[in-house]
């Protein structure tokens, strides 16, 4: 029996956010919808002034910001918590702040906790007051995974810690409408499974099509989509062994630390990092046509069920 493959796609009018849908209608053909699918229909993002793509991914952060905070007081008065504690949580994220989501099942593979590995070098990117940043966490483990939930406990004592409490948020309840808030309204997209262990992860799919851009391994999805998406990658293409639990974590804080934020933050003579939206684009061109589930019907069509 000859063995194929055909790579997962995800709905791309269900996770594509309303702000840079309007936008596609104004600068793409007006029926970019019909042809999503076709590499043809995404070259002319190109035209897209950067301005308003900066503007849309800023319109979003602050929705999510806000849906945060609506979440989180919500939650705390289910717990019975004090006003005092409802009311902090007008501080929780800062929509001005380079953020990163990451959301997932807490399955031990995907080592959500390797962010960790060095708590005062995190500290040190965090708490930058030039160039802060913050983390959103989401996701549940399966019942019976031991592992999983210990994972979920130590990003949660994370968010006690007075230093990292404004910066890193863990919301509770991961649902399809959290995913959704979340691809759309960060900044990077954050997966950094043991290399040969991931599936797919189809949420890096939901958060490029959005212009968030993806620092993860090479593996699942990624493994096929980071040359020419603008994206960056964790570690290389070695298969894990269980060294590259540093190698990693160091890739991840080596590139925060000397290229993500510093670009994220750089001003020069517009209000949009030119780097950064450069590379929005090439994610939004690249990603866009090749990681929707027309794309992988079709081929289940032509190349399987045939
Ligand atoms: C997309 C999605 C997933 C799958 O994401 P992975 O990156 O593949 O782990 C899981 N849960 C929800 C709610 C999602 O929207």
């Amino acid at each position: 029996v000859p063995i194929g493959n055909v790579t997962n796609g995800v709905h791309l009018p269900t996770w594509l956010n309303g702000d840079i849908a309007t936008i596609y209608d104004q600068y793409l053909q007006p029926d970019w919808r019909d042809h999503h699918a076709d590499p043809k229909t995404w070259e002319l993002v190109k035209e897209v002034p950067e301005g308003e793509l900066w503007e849309a991914r800023r319109h979003r952060k602050r929705m999510l910001v806000q849906f945060v905070r609506e979440r989180v007081a919500q939650q705390l008065i289910a717990k019975k918590a004090s006003a005092v504690e409802v009311r902090r949580v007008h501080d929780l994220l800062d929509p001005d702040v380079f953020t990163i989501g990451f959301a997932r099942r807490f399955a031990t593979y995907k080592r959500a906790t390797l962010f960790f590995r060095d708590v005062t070098r995190l500290k040190r990117i965090l708490l930058n007051p030039k160039m802060p940043v913050q983390v959103l966490y989401a996701g549940k483990s399966h019942p019976r995974d031991h592992g999983g939930k210990v994972l979920i406990r130590e990003i949660y004592q994370m968010t006690r810690d007075p230093e990292l409490s404004k910066r890193i948020v863990f919301l509770e309840d991961y649902s399809i409408e959290v995913a959704r808030e979340m691809v759309q309204g960060v900044d990077l997209w954050m997966n950094n499974p043991r290399r040969g262990e991931e599936a797919c992860g189809t949420s890096g799919m939901k958060a490029g099509m959005n212009g968030v851009l993806n620092l993860s391994v090479l593996d699942g999805w990624f493994d096929e989509a980071y040359e020419g998406s603008g994206c960056w990658a964790i570690g290389d293409r070695d298969p894990y062994s269980e060294d590259q639990d540093d190698i990693h974590a160091n890739a991840i804080y080596s590139l925060l630390e000397n290229e993500i934020v510093p670009m994220y933050y750089e001003r020069k003579d517009e209000s949009y990092p030119e780097e950064w939206l450069r590379r929005m684009k090439q994610c939004l061109t690249s990603l866009s046509p090749q990681f929707n589930c027309t794309r992988m019907l079709q081929e289940y069509d032509v190349q399987l069920y045939d």
